[in-house]
């Protein structure tokens, strides 16, 4: 795995989504890059969320397509396929997510191979570099195979890992039984974990329309921009320098790059293009970004957040890759399918963590304990109240004992846990991460509040793809193909070796 260690990058003026002229920037780039696709060439853009609601969530499919054109133009005998593969948000098939982002369409008008990575088998990967979270990991085939890997995100902020650019894309190259494992305090540790399974001979980011304040509903912010790179963790350092951050203050940045994969010091990286990075952070002038703790997130509203610390308080006073963030984004997808949200939400205080100070909720206010960590004890309207840390090490959750939880299932027996606790002060949630998707169920339950899986207009199409996707399912086991392979990656059991390469000096 060749890491450059004079990386380029390449920021280009494009206003519009307009394929032709996407096209011909990315021919360009390719070239001045000296880069041509061979093999198994696979693209990994980011559709976490897609359709009418969630227009800025990911990367557009015009900019996919004028890359693939880009690379059909420049292809030899060595190109074997071209693929389009993600994972997108747990719990939502990405099918859907594929139908409702307009890739469907440009996969076939393209004539690539489309690879739905919650429907393929998985394969293990060794892990042997020091500070690792586990020994071994899960991946979908097509990545473990791809001969020329091409990350593709979207320009966006996060409120778990204050941005999301190349780097945190790689959440989307695990299923969600294995993307779930360690998405908690340690996110941005897995995060640089995964950057050893596979590293892109090319990367280049969606920065016409970014996405701005959060990820799964970020406000629209025009950048006119496509950046592109032999480096993804240069990429991302011009980027945070674009947003007015400095690249090692966002932890799985800093982490990748003191294990080797690349340089975060913009004096070590030729930046090119016809935006000059002083134009390119003008335009990007009052960009929000993420990583707001949610005690302030929801302040003058009907919840009452509080966050103690995770475990291993020693690591972080605050779990920035679980709960917490999880339930930032679950209101806002509530807000998104019902307008009405907050004036149904009844008045309810939120806990997360170790928390010690006082929680003063009023008769008939509920108190909501979520996660396995939380820890609370005190009176809550008389009634004294001992929550006890639940939380087991992550470490020892056996990746190839995963279990994927149905959404269905889910919102049965949160459901159930609600009503079981109706008239009680409080509620206690349990999980490691509890999902955005299970947050959402709750606050359902426990309000008028619409819930969005039965939402009229969007429940059929997603209804259709969860019965395709979970039909698909059944059918590979029938078949007998395992959805789970272990060793049986192309490259090995190991995750390839990571050493940096003078490529221009
Ligand atoms: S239970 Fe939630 S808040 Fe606690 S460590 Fe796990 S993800 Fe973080």
């Amino acid at each position: 795995m060749r890491i450059p260690k004079q990386p380029t990058v390449i920021i280009r003026h494009c206003p519009e989504y307009d394929i032709e002229r996407i096209q011909t920037l990315f021919r360009e780039g390719l070239a001045t890059l000296g880069l041509k696709p061979t093999g198994r060439t696979l693209i990994k853009p980011n559709l976490v969320a897609a359709g009418p609601l969630f227009p800025h969530a990911h990367t557009r499919s015009e900019v996919a397509e004028g890359l693939i054109r880009a690379l059909q133009e420049l292809a030899d005998d060595t190109l074997t396929e071209i693929g389009v593969g993600e994972r997108c948000g747990i719990t939502v098939p990405s099918r859907a997510a594929f139908a409702e982002s307009g890739f469907d369409a440009m996969i076939e008008r393209t004539g690539v191979k489309r690879y739905l990575f919650d429907e393929v088998p998985q394969v293990e990967i060794r892990y042997t570099h020091e500070g690792r979270l586990r020994d071994y990991v899960f991946t979908p085939e097509p990545v473990a195979k791809a001969d020329f890997f091409i990350n593709l995100p979207k320009f966006k902020a996060h409120p778990w890992t204050t941005v999301t650019f190349c780097l945190k894309n790689y959440i989307g190259i695990q299923d969600d039984r294995h993307r779930l494992i360690d998405h908690d305090h340690r996110l941005n540790d897995k995060i640089a974990d995964l950057q050893y399974i596979v590293q892109p001979s090319f990367c280049a980011i969606d920065a016409i329309i970014g996405g701005e304040g959060r990820m799964l509903t970020p406000k629209p912010f025009p950048l006119g921009m496509i950046i592109m790179s032999d480096s993804q963790l240069a990429l991302d350092a011009v980027c945070c320098s674009i947003v007015g951050l400095s690249a090692r203050s966002v932890d799985h940045l800093r982490l990748a790059e003191d294990r080797g994969f690349g340089t975060t010091d913009l004096a070590n990286i030729r930046i090119i293009g016809d935006v000059s990075l002083d134009e390119a952070k003008r335009r990007a002038s009052g960009f929000q970004v993420g990583l707001i703790r949610i005690e302030k997130y929801f302040e003058g509203s009907r919840i009452t957040a509080y966050a103690g610390p995770p475990p291993e308080p020693e690591h972080s006073d605050y779990c920035w890759g679980g709960c917490p963030g999880a339930l930032q984004e679950a209101i806002e997808v509530l807000r998104l399918y019902d307008q009405t949200c907050d004036s149904k939400l009844p008045r309810m205080h939120i806990v997360f963590g170790a928390y010690r100070g006082p929680i003063p909720a009023q008769p008939g206010e509920k108190v909501i304990f979520i996660g396995d960590c939380a820890e609370w004890e005190g009176p809550i309207n008389g009634e004294l109240v001992q929550i006890r840390n639940v939380y087991r090490d992550g470490r020892q959750k056996d990746p190839y004992k995963a279990s994927h939880d149905d959404v269905f299932a889910k919102m049965a027996s949160v459901s159930m846990k609600v009503l079981w606790n109706e008239g009680t002060t409080h509620i206690r949630l349990r999980g490691c991460p509890v999902s955005v998707c299970e947050q959402v169920l709750a606050v359902v339950a426990l309000s008028d509040v619409n819930n969005p899986y039965l939402d009229m207009e969007h429940a059929v199409p997603f209804q259709k793809n969860y019965l395709a996707w979970r039909a698909n399912q059944a059918m590979q086991r029938l078949r007998g193909i395992p959805y789970q392979k272990p060793g049986t990656c192309s490259r090995g059991h190991a995750a390839p070796e990571v050493f940096a390469e003078d490529k221009h000096g």
